[in-house]
């Protein structure tokens, strides 16, 4: 039985999915990775642009794959946007926990994130669900130019 708080949820991700936030080219990006899930088809372009801290000041992504890829894309660049790199660096092990831990309580700092909850019942969604912070991650490691990762080991 699908009970209403997961039927929000669902509608959520519908939507970020059909219409996501922050999609397009970065032409300012000073890194771009490019994601991919192989296990899925899931393909996430990521740009970022930092600000003179290091922080986020722009992020945008393109891609295509499954819902919960480009809805998990869409909700992260709205949470990331603005955000230091010490707090993407907390907000990544905080959406980690949230769709692989089973304990883990999901924390109001991830917002709409949190819809993502219902993953970790579903291993193979997590990848999906994490593609676009593998990205990040790699954005904020590499710093310039151009990266790729991908959730399968090479
Ligand atoms: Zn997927």
């Amino acid at each position: 039985m699908i009970s209403e708080l997961d039927e929000l949820y669902q509608e959520v991700i519908l939507d970020h999915s059909r219409r996501p936030r922050n999609f397009g080219d970065l032409p300012e990006a000073a890194v771009r990775v490019h994601g991919d899930n192989p296990a899925c088809g899931d393909e996430i372009h990521l740009g970022v642009k930092f600000d003179a801290g290091g922080g986020l000041q722009d992020i945008k992504f393109t891609g295509h794959g499954c819902a919960i890829s480009q809805a998990s894309a869409s909700l992260m660049t709205m949470k990331l946007r603005g955000k230091s790199r010490v707090e993407v660096m907390e907000m990544l092990r905080a959406f980690h926990n949230l769709v692989t831990d089973e304990t883990s309580e999901a924390p109001k700092t991830l917002g709409d994130l949190r819809v993502m909850k219902g993953v970790r019942k579903f291993p193979q969604r997590v990848k999906c669900a994490m593609l676009a912070w593998r990205a990040v991650e790699q954005a904020l490691e590499q710093g310039a130019g151009e990266a790729t990762v991908s959730t399968e080991p090479a």
